[in-house]
């Protein structure tokens, strides 16, 4: 941020009478709800208009919506948003709809660390971070003709897996490939996918401790993916390529998963060590966190991406999780959020949870 700091603030707030404010897109249903079980009065940032379908869903529709010409604009309105007292929670379209750098600067007090976004988006410094972290990443092929095995490659920046392909030759990389847009090139691990969705907490002790504060787990998904998950419904994948159909893995959806119990303390481990790490690295990964995974017929996690903030993975679980199940009723992770700030608020240290 630039002058003015988070801090600086939350000085001016009314503590008492926070609002909480999100984009009305990917998971804004369930951080309103949550939000609004938690006490809190709920703002929601549209463009244009109000979303006509929240009138659908009133446990999920925002108090109020606040409506912009662009999202770029959001860093512009900070002082009236200001004045409604608003916490801002980003979500993976929140980042994406205003830019990185807006984002950054944005005058606002936002839930979690924003520094993350630099080690995330960086594929080399997520390497950094992961590796570092003991957790095993897929390999990186660094020259496409070493190509042996099947691999994906994934342009950077590409949102929601658009444009990435598999290749299992160098010559099918060749006939594939766009080389006007920079891409990189990882083993495709075999198995089964799992996303899993951790919220660390740095003010509070009462779950799987940690040096500083404590981890959950909150629930698990698998994404739905087009056409990649059901173009088997139309011949294999090598049929379909010699008539030069491609799978694509463009997401869609959601879908709810558990997973064999025996693996959860490697669960646990794996998010233990990504956040003393990013302890480590940057001052931490705060509150919810996604790694996405790939358990191999070893049982082994080959964990390919991390998003460091909530996914929509989550929505599945507004009314809570097999996992949340286990620590409140009706615990989802918009509501985890709410209570993390409602908790700060309480015990006066907003600042470390938010930035
Ligand atoms: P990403 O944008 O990295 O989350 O990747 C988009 C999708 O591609 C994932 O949800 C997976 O279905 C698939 N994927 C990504 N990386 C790998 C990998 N190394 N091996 C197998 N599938 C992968």
């Amino acid at each position: 941020m630039g002058e003015i700091t988070t801090k600086d603030i939350l000085k001016g707030y009314d503590k008492k009478h926070l609002t909480i404010a999100t984009v009305c897109s990917h998971s804004s249903l369930q951080l309103f709800h949550g939000a609004k079980k938690e006490g809190f009065k709920t703002l929601g940032i549209a463009v244009g208009e109000a979303k006509k379908f929240y009138d659908a869903f009133p446990l999920g529709k925002p108090d109020e919506f606040f409506i912009v010409d662009n999202y770029k604009d959001i860093n512009e309105h900070a002082a009236e948003l200001q004045e409604k007292n608003a916490i801002v929670i980003p979500h993976g379209s929140f980042v994406e709809y205003l830019g990185a750098q807006n984002f950054l600067k944005l005058e606002l007090p936002t839930f979690g660390n924003r520094n993350v976004l630099v080690w995330e988006s960086d594929r080399e410094k997520e390497r950094t971070w992961l590796e570092g972290a003991g957790l095993t990443m897929p390999k990186e092929v660094k020259d496409p003709r070493q190509i042996d095995t099947p691999v994906i490659v994934k342009y950077h920046g590409a949102k929601g897996g658009k444009g990435f392909f598999i290749a299992k030759t160098y010559e099918e990389f060749l006939k594939r490939v766009d080389h006007d847009k920079p891409y990189t090139i990882q083993e495709f691990v075999m198995g089964t996918r799992y996303y899993l969705h951790y919220f660390y907490s740095p003010i509070q002790k009462n779950a799987y401790r940690l040096s500083k504060g404590s981890l959950q787990l909150l629930s698990m998904d698998r994404r739905d993916e087009t056409t990649i998950d059901e173009v088997q419904r139309l011949g294999s994948i090598a049929e379909l390529e010699e008539i030069g159909i491609h799978p694509t893995f463009v997401v869609t959806g959601n879908i709810p998963i558990v997973m064999r119990e025996s693996l959860l303390s490697k669960v646990f481990q794996m998010g233990d060590a990504v956040v003393e790490k990013s302890l480590e690295l940057f001052g931490g990964v705060i509150g919810s966190f996604c790694l996405e995974t790939v358990v191999t017929e070893e049982l082994e996690f080959k964990v390919f991406e991390i998003s460091a903030r909530i996914v929509a993975g989550t929505n599945p679980y507004i009314a809570g999780s097999p996992y949340s199940a286990l620590i409140q009723t009706e615990l989802s992770t918009g509501r985890r959020i709410a209570q993390e700030i409602k908790y700060a608020a309480q015990h006066k240290c907003l600042e470390e949870i938010l930035t």
